[in-house]
């Protein structure tokens, strides 16, 4: 029988998804910067699916671990996704109120998240709780699909990467979720065994993958710089193009140099990350910076583009739109440059 498009896409995703396994951090970054330059849904599917959930069982599993979960997911066979934020307990993340209990066998949590990218339909759920009977500790729990307990639902009406909600083959995919766990039993075995606090844990993944953010945030940037210059080489007034009247050309000028900023702060943190030098400051400022740069050049693209910047079609808006959750999700601006200034000062400005 022939192939669907539907079936080439999905072979398309799993070679992309076993390719950039192979990757160092700077060419991981570039492919995320190239998605994202079209489509910041499907970067942040990516995001979610590698540098959160399959980075944590390589960084945070056991052998067997890596052994049983990690091939499905890279191969795409099983999807994986990473449950931190709470409905209370966003920014303030080591506030978390999920718990685990040693029981017979393993453990069972209770608890709530929300806003867990691919949560809907994830066969591997990795939760952020608790350890009751360990000092309270953060530590992380793979909760599998189907488990007695576990109910997930959508959140509607979220008008930020969005696009996905609506193309076909990833119709399914990067649904924000709200999960909800009653008395969840996890085997012994799922517990992640080398995510002993959220040091060790939690936030030794969001430093890998705050820098792919910050790529992500330059790639849609750079995605609305190119859509606003050829529409200002196409649309005329007063008998020109609008590229040719001189505050169009110093938007244009000042966007492609914020994307090229980016472009070189990415860089730099990912060789520092690379070398084993970056901090979590320099890494949160560069997410930080990254993402509220992008949103400016979004604005200033979508500015240029008239009123027919606020039309889907001429893309500057779909940026624009993302920009808000990427600056957003994986800490928030405000926290991420708290995070640096912690570090420059020597005073934290938040627990
Ligand atoms: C599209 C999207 C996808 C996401 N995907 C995931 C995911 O896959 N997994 C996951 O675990 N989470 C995910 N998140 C959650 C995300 O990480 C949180 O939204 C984020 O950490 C902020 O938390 P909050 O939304 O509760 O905002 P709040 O913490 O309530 O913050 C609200 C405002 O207050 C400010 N604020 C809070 N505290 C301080 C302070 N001390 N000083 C100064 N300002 C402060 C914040 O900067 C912000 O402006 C996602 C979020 C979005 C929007």
């Amino acid at each position: 029988m022939a192939q669907t498009l539907k079936d080439l896409e999905v072979q398309y995703v799993k070679v992309f998804i076993n390719s950039i396994q192979e990757l160092n951090i700077v060419d991981t970054g570039s492919v995320f910067y190239e998605l994202a330059r079209w489509d910041a849904s499907i970067a942040t599917y990516f995001i979610v699916t590698n540098c959160l959930g399959i980075s944590v069982i390589e960084r945070c599993g056991g052998d067997d671990q890596k052994k049983r979960i990690l091939p499905d997911c890279i191969l795409m066979k099983k999807s994986i996704c990473f449950g931190l934020t709470e409905p209370n307990n966003g920014s303030d993340a080591t506030g978390l109120q999920s718990t685990a209990k040693k029981v017979e066998g393993g453990f069972v949590l209770n608890g709530q998240k929300r806003w867990i990218g691919n949560g809907t339909f994830a066969d591997y759920i990795i939760i952020w709780a608790r350890n009751v009977d360990e000092g309270n500790k953060i530590q992380g729990f793979v909760v599998e699909k189907g488990s007695s307990g576990l109910k997930t639902s959508k959140i509607e009406n979220k008008f930020s990467i969005r696009m996905v909600q609506k193309y076909n083959f990833l119709l399914l995919m990067l649904y924000s979720a709200d999960i909800e766990l009653k008395d969840v039993f996890v085997p012994y075995h799922n517990r992640l065994e080398k995510a002993l606090d959220f040091a060790s844990g939690a936030n030794n993944i969001l430093k890998h993958s705050r820098i792919q953010v910050a790529w992500l945030a330059a790639g849609v940037g750079a995605g609305a710089v190119e859509a606003a210059h050829r529409y200002s080489l196409e649309r005329k007034q007063f008998g020109k193009p609008i590229a040719s009247f001189q505050a169009s050309q110093e938007k244009l000028a000042s966007m492609i140099s914020s994307v090229n900023a980016m472009i070189l702060t990415c860089h730099r943190v990912s060789l520092l990350y690379q070398r084993g030098k970056a901090s979590m400051g320099q890494i949160a400022m560069a997410k930080a910076y990254c993402t509220k740069t992008s949103r400016q050049v979004c604005s200033l693209a979508r500015e240029l583009c008239g009123g027919n910047g606020i039309l889907l079609e001429n893309h500057v808006m779909k940026q624009f739109m993302d920009m808000e959750g990427i600056h957003t999700y994986e800490g928030t601006y405000d926290i991420n440059n708290l995070v640096g200034a912690r570090e420059i000062t020597g005073i934290a400005a938040f627990r």
